[in-house]
């Protein structure tokens, strides 16, 4: 082998490689990955910072996040804050300038949707109130989460234009799954005649919105604060007078409050759930996610 065929053979080789390489995407949440390797199929190398047993407000900022963030092609944070106590400091750990926000690398869920839960009056973090920018649970309304698909298939095709008509592809298929089941969903949460639930944070308030079920009354007094004695005299008072029947508790909250309310105010059924993709072993898709929490409100789930 001469001296151009070796050059030509690593060429090839080296271009073989880097065509093979894949976008290597981190994600925050546990749905924003489920959502990455759906579009992102083969092409794509994911992974996720939290589980989806975890609440996501209360995380530190760990030396195996800012690990993960370095060696990043694209970066998929939910946004609205969810991540603001810990994704700051993780990305001056991490120094990688392709991922910082407002970078083609850093893909923002919540920039393409419409927030819900907005605040009238100015709240602070520093009184413990986590959802000052409106509500970041986005990924648990099916729709909003087929527009986020979208415009991941869009920003991926940017970064790896040799795969937009792949992205698109994928996009599409996940787009038509998880929309072929909405109106089912819509006809069975309608059936089961409840027409309003307690939550223990506002996690479920996209999906409940979105299926017409009213939010009528929270176990915390305020987004990220445990329940106090008085708030929950105050939500066993709105039990009552709203005739509440079930009481939906996120499955990394304590669900001691809302037993003392369904005590209390009596005829109430308490249902632990999961809010997020590989919240429990057997959530695996947000179609499991979905079809869950409608079991719960039917009352089918354990
Ligand atoms: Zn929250």
């Amino acid at each position: 082998m001469n001296f151009k065929s070796i050059c030509l053979f690593l060429s090839a080789f080296f271009w073989t490689q880097t065509s093979m390489a894949k976008v290597n995407i981190v994600t925050t949440t546990s749905d924003l990955q489920a959502l990455a390797t759906a579009v992102g199929g083969e092409r794509v190398a994911v992974d996720g910072l939290i589980k989806g047993s975890q609440d996501p407000h209360h995380l530190e900022a760990k030396p195996s996040f800012v690990l993960k963030v370095s060696h990043a092609d694209l970066l998929v944070s939910n946004g609205l804050g969810l991540e603001a106590a810990w994704l700051p400091k993780v990305l001056a750990g991490a120094r990688n300038k392709n991922i910082l926000p407002g970078s083609l690398g850093h893909f923002i869920a919540a920039e393409g949707i419409t927030a819900i839960d907005i605040p009238l009056t100015n709240v602070s973090r520093a009184d413990g109130d986590v959802h000052q920018e409106g509500n970041p649970h986005i990924t648990l309304d099916p729709e909003r989460v087929i527009i986020i698909a979208s415009a991941l298939a869009i920003r991926l095709s940017e970064l790896d234009k040799d795969g937009a008509d792949y992205y698109q592809q994928r996009a599409g298929v996940f787009v038509k799954e998880i929309t072929s089941k909405i109106p089912s969903w819509k006809v069975r949460l309608k059936a089961t005649g409840i027409s309003k639930v307690i939550t223990y944070h506002k996690t479920l308030n996209y999906f409940l919105t979105r299926f017409q079920i009213e939010p009528a009354g929270y176990l915390e007094p305020h987004p990220g604060v445990t329940p106090t004695a008085r708030h929950i005299l105050d939500t066993i008072s709105t039990a009552k007078t709203g005739q509440i029947k079930l009481i939906l508790v996120e499955n990394f909250f304590d669900d001691t409050a809302a037993k003392r309310i369904a005590a209390e105010a009596g005829g109430i059924r308490i249902k632990t759930v999961p809010v997020a993709v590989g919240g429990e072993p057997d959530i695996q898709t947000f179609i499991d996610l979905y079809e869950r929490i409608v079991q719960a409100v039917e009352g089918k789930s354990s």
